[in-house]
């Protein structure tokens, strides 16, 4: 099957940055990646108690933006993301609407306190999207530490899994999309 990834700015977000990641993605998934024009979301939409962004929002806001059944979705955006269950999320995704999205505010290793590192931000970028598009493409939690699709809620855990998924779930999303 000839598949699409579409990756979604939201706001500003550096294009040769994007690029790079459209690059690895075009090589893991064997599609076509494609970089859209981004997508405005002002700080107005934040939730102003919490200065964080509703993923149901995101979700909404780019659907809205760009026509479906022409790929799958990937919204990248610096804003901090929450859902109704948890204080923050990396990213998530919604299988039946072909959308996901990755938040970049705690992927910075600045957040931590760290100097900043373009390699390590890329790179745990790469890893959450391959994560998320996991999902999207029907992909659950696994249970191995290494593989992308491991339930991650703290960056030593981004940080100790690969931007790869393992034997079994790389079997199972081949089969998914076939
Ligand atoms: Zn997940
Ligand atoms: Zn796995």
């Amino acid at each position: 099957m000839e598949s699409k990834i579409r990756i979604v700015p939201i706001n500003v977000i550096e294009s040769a940055f994007l690029d790079r990641l459209g690059l690895c993605l075009e090589e893991r998934y064997l599609a076509t990646v494609r970089v859209e024009r981004a997508l405005a979301v002002p700080r107005s939409t934040l939730n102003a108690t919490r200065g964080q962004l509703f993923l149901s929002t995101l979700f909404a806001r780019t659907l809205r933006g760009y026509p479906q059944g022409e790929g799958t979705l990937l919204a990248i955006t610096t804003f901090d993301l929450y859902k109704t269950s948890h204080r923050f999320i990396y990213g998530d995704a919604d299988e039946q609407q072909g959308i996901a999205a990755v938040s970049l505010h705690r992927l910075y290793p600045e957040f931590y306190g760290a100097e900043p590192d373009a390699n390590l931000l890329f790179q745990r970028t790469l890893t959450e999207c391959v994560h998320e598009l996991g999902h999207a493409f029907g992909l659950k939690h696994c249970f191995n530490p290494k593989c992308s699709m491991y339930y991650s809620n703290s960056i030593f855990e981004v940080d100790s899994k690969t931007p790869h998924y393992c034997e079994v779930c790389d079997r199972r999303i081949s089969r998914t999309r076939q």
